[in-house]
């Protein structure tokens, strides 16, 4: 994806140190073989030996966490994942109530069947297909738009959007007209002009450094080549590339504006043209699938798959601090899990986090206290220094906002597989970006019946960008993960909760209109069960700082990459790769995991995948 497109021709920076790194890691797995250690839990308290039971630790079983720690066990790495939460997901997790499940996260997916059928460019579908992963989907060919208010008029227009080329620009003019299929047209062709050239390279070899330089140009030297054309373009704003292909249709801009918030959180004019490229060509050549049983089978396909190669997993282990070394401030040593009552250390000599830039630059590289048992500091003020620059300069990149959600069963009739997925501008007079203005409807119980909803009834994910920092004076009300707990009087915690439903219900009108828009305006009256989730369920579910949805990354400003200022520290997850969502955090994994094995694992892998699929076989 973008770093296919930036990284590759971006100065390579730090690559010598990554090929140290990966030396002594392997030289590290070798002795630990040789020994022929037992594998099982073994926690070291911190004045004790370096030894460890693991070969690396990563923090958090959200996509990101989970899809690395299936390829490290692959490449028979001894993994401990320690998750805070009590189930694995992250931000693809749901709840059950009832007897149902609501999802709260991740609904859209394309190409994602392990089923070596075809070679799509979803890393999930690779790493799943690697790890020998089961994963029944259901395939469908559409989903929707709505533009409310169109032009002023009280109307709303709907546009089913389609991967297939020509059916979506039927359908754009028939809600549009001939200018507006014109220059979707024109948008259409150029992206897959893009991706063409970019679907050859092997993103199981992406790796920033020169030794991925090399393993990309052996395995697509021609597609690298083919890509030079677009590089300027495939870095670029896509708002600046609509202007260079005269894409200047209000309606269709509208379209692709909407598309491209989907995927980044923010209109075209921010969205990195690589993100869009990628996603326009991989729909027009892999089916839009969603998941039997919802996304929570994708985790459970990784879990098992983690777990039949060897890995460990432990829920309810919340990472407080990455500890540092005293005696090398560039490198850490393990980390810190906290307990009721005390915190336990578990060594490594690799540290992955899952958790968001901001999380694992903030609270667990350069949180306060540095303290771990026994109250004696292990972080020098040189490491401090580091930490917290490295923080600051988190901050420094913007974040997307937070969410709201609805969360309901409803009755309707005749809902087909097309009705799942809504995405609805409510007024078109108002940004998409403006917090409220823009819903994601997912009815998943249209895909399959396994969500556990009486017949004649559906369940409805329905979501909306908000702003975390409305919401912070509640704090007090919930115990956020990290934050200190304040002390208020009953009776003020009374006052402020009543003001916090208040502002909940307030707050998710706009899903609800959302709603009545699809189904009718008596949606409200087919309600048989509702929730509400503001941004603080949100941050306090996904641990995510600010309950962020991810980095607001502009081009020509970069993501950044897995690597962080210490030495053995790693990043995954989605604000690694561009993109966020599902697709980008499952690519982190590969940047990552190829830094740390040694290359003929790599080339074997990315061979053997390639022999499997069935259209090179034929
Ligand atoms: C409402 C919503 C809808 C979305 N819809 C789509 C979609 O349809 N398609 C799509 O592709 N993408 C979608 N996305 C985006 C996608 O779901 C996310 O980008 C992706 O799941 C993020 O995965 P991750 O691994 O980067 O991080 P996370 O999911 O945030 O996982 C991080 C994990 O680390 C754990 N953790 C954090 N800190 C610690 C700690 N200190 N100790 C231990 N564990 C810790 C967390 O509990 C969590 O399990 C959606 C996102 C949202 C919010």
């Amino acid at each position: 994806m973008a770093f296919i497109c930036s990284g590759m021709y971006a100065p390579v920076m730090g690559f010598h140190r990554d090929f140290m790194l990966t030396r002594n890691f392997n030289e590290f797995h070798t002795q630990k073989r040789r020994n022929d250690r037992s594998r099982s839990m073994h926690s070291v308290s911190m004045n004790s030996s370096k030894d460890s039971s693991y070969d690396v630790i990563i923090i958090g079983a959200g996509i990101g966490g989970l899809c690395t720690a299936c390829l490290l066990s692959k490449y028979d790495k001894r993994v401990l994942l320690l998750e805070s939460h009590s189930v694995a997901g992250g931000v693809a997790h749901g709840f059950d109530r009832n007897g149902i499940h609501f999802e709260t996260g991740p609904s859209f997916y394309c190409g994602l069947e392990p089923d070596y059928e075809y070679r799509s460019l979803n890393p999930l579908k690779m790493i799943l297909e690697i790890s020998n992963a089961q994963l029944p989907c259901v395939s469908y060919d559409a989903f929707t738009f709505h533009f409310g208010n169109h032009n002023n008029t009280q109307t709303t227009k709907a546009v089913k959007i389609k991967g297939d080329a020509d059916e979506y620009l039927n359908s754009i003019r028939s809600t549009f007209g001939k200018d507006a299929e014109h220059d979707m047209n024109a948008f259409i062709l150029y992206m897959k002009d893009i991706f063409r050239a970019m679907e050859n390279v092997p993103l199981m070899g992406l790796e920033l450094s020169l030794r991925g330089l090399i393993r990309i140009f052996k395995y697509s030297a021609v597609s690298m080549l083919n890509l030079l054309p677009y590089v300027m373009d495939i870095n670029a704003k896509l708002g600046d590339v609509l202007k260079k292909l005269n894409v200047l249709n209000r309606d269709c801009i509208r379209v692709i504006d909407l598309e491209c918030f989907l995927l980044s959180g923010m209109l075209s004019d921010r969205t990195l043209t690589a993100e869009i490229a990628f996603m326009v060509g991989e729909r027009s050549k892999r089916p839009l699938q969603f998941p039997v049983g919802g996304s929570r089978q994708i985790i459970q396909a990784l879990l098992d798959a983690f777990r039949a190669s060897g890995g460990t997993v432990q829920f309810n282990s919340h990472v407080d601090q990455i500890v540092l070394d005293k005696s090398d401030t560039q490198c850490a040593r393990g980390v810190s899990v906290k307990h009721k009552n005390r915190s336990e250390f578990i060594a490594a000599p690799i540290i992955i986090s899952n958790a968001t830039l901001w999380d694992t630059a903030g609270a667990l590289l350069s949180g306060n206290p540095r303290k771990v048992e026994g109250n004696s500091s292990f972080i020098s003020a040189d490491s401090r220094k580091v930490s917290e620059k490295y923080f600051a300069d988190a901050q420094k990149i913007d974040v997307i906002p937070s969410f709201m959600h609805l969360h309901a069963t409803f009755e309707a009739d005749g809902l087909d597989e097309s009705d799942g997925h809504h995405a609805l501008v409510i007024d078109c007079e108002k940004s998409i970006e403006e917090a409220g203005n823009t819903v994601m409807v997912s009815i998943s119980s249209v895909w399959d019946d396994s969500f556990g909803v009486p017949k004649g009834q559906h369940v409805v994910h329905a979501y909306t960008l908000e702003k975390y920092e409305d919401w912070e004076r509640f704090e007090v009300l919930y115990k956020q993960f990290g934050a200190d707990s304040k002390q208020i009087s009953v009776e003020e915690k009374k006052t402020l909760r009543q003001e916090y439903e208040l502002k909940k219900e307030n707050r998710s009108l706009s899903l609800i209109k959302a709603m009545k828009m699809i189904i009718g305006d008596d949606f409200e009256d087919r309600i048989s069960m509702k929730f509400i989730a503001s941004p603080l369920t949100h941050a306090r579910y996904t641990r995510r700082w600010k309950g962020t949805y991810g980095a607001a990354i502009v081009p020509p400003n970069k993501f950044p990459t897995p690597s962080t200022p210490f030495k053995n520290v790693y990043r995954v997850g989605d604000s690694v790769m561009p993109g966020i969502g599902v697709p980008a955090a499952a690519a982190s994994a590969f940047l990552c995991v190829n830094q740390l094995v040694d290359e003929n694992l790599i080339e074997e892998s990315i061979q053997t995948h390639w022999n499997k699929l069935k259209e090179f076989r034929t």
